[in-house]
């Protein structure tokens, strides 16, 4: 390269688009990460130029990269979207960081579209199980195309998760899938819930998500935890959720009782004084303590509106007598 040429390719004047191009690799990206935000505009500005001059190919290349380094220098995943289509017109790209190394840009659009998957499932209402599964289920199906191999973007832009490898991450989105299907069920079938909670773990226990896995854990030991109301003396699965812990006067021989006449014995508690409802027969409970708590509530009010007459007539008969001094006084 002469001298003048150095110049131009130095301040970015007179350049071709290809020059551009080549420009957004050698004043950004190879500098580093911290390069990548003036890599996205020296690609853009490429982009621009390429397109003026027709140069089909170029521009796509141009565009793909500067929405790939706006996402890496920490641009808004709403990035992502356009991304997956830019890519979608590529057959390669160059590596995240290189110019000379280059990759599928099909693969790489897999690794996006997980990406969007999870940045959608950030969004999602917590409850949503069911749609929480699906773009967790999307999500895996994106990585499990990498096999073993490393991931491009995690390591450049970290979620907190070291799941840098396709595999990973596709078996951490099958768990997730699972254990989110697995609460849906379990509001009308904890045994099937409890199964598919299993296959959440089995996916889980392939990588290194402790907290998650903790979690399913702790939902699978519920769902399997099965208790008799005592009151309704039916048998419920699923702890929290289709029977509670309630606080009550459990006395010894009340545990007796139980012993004597063969009922489950889990169904009170004597040292946490508490005895086992199902949602049913708590619910019913509940609902009545509320009528008879607002019932009284009326009644108070009525009591107290009583009073306050009272007390404004009182109030009025002191009136009139003070007014009646005074102008005696007079
Ligand atoms: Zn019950």
């Amino acid at each position: 390269m002469n001298l003048l040429k150095k110049l131009q390719h130095r301040v970015g004047v007179a350049l071709t688009p290809a020059e551009h191009y080549e420009r957004a690799f050698s004043q950004g990206v190879l500098l580093g990460h911290h390069k990548f935000a003036a890599a996205t505009e020296l690609f853009e500005r490429a982009a621009a130029r390429a397109e003026r001059a027709g140069e089909v190919e170029l521009h796509r290349q141009a565009h793909a990269n500067a929405l790939l380094y706006r996402f890496l220098s920490g641009g808004s995943p709403q990035v992502l979207s356009p991304l997956h289509t830019a890519l979608g017109a590529l057959d390669q790209i160059e590596a995240v960081g290189s110019r000379s190394d280059h990759m599928s840009a099909s693969l790489l659009r897999h690794e996006v579209s997980g990406r969007l998957a999870e940045a959608t499932v950030a969004v999602t209402d917590e409850a949503d199980h069911l749609q929480r599964a699906k773009l967790h289920r999307s999500a895996a199906h994106s990585f499990h195309e990498f096999g073993g191999q490393p991931l491009s973007t995690y390591g450049l832009r970290p979620d907190g998760m070291a799941l840098d490898r396709g595999d990973l991450r596709g078996f951490f989105h099958d768990g997730l899938a699972r254990f989110h299907e697995a609460l849906d069920r379990a509001r009308h079938d904890p045994a099937s819930a409890a199964e598919v909670m299993n296959g959440a773990l089995v996916a889980l226990y392939q990588t290194p998500a402790q907290a998650h896995r903790a979690t399913a854990e702790g939902w699978l030991e519920r769902l399997q935890t099965r208790r008799s109301c005592w009151s309704c003396r039916r048998e419920f699965a699923g702890a929290g959720l289709h029977y509670h812990s309630i606080s009550a006067t459990v006395h010894g021989h009340t545990v007796e009782v139980l012993r004597q006449a063969g009922h489950d014995l889990a169904s009170v508690d004597l040292d946490a004084q508490t005895v086992v409802l199902c949602t049913t027969c708590s619910s019913s409970i509940n609902a009545l303590a509320d009528a008879q708590a607002q019932r009284r509530v009326a009644e108070l009010r009525v009591e107290f509106q009583g009073h306050v007459a009272a007390l404004q007539r009182e109030l009025e008969m002191l009136n009139r007598r003070v007014t009646a001094l005074s102008e005696r006084a007079s």
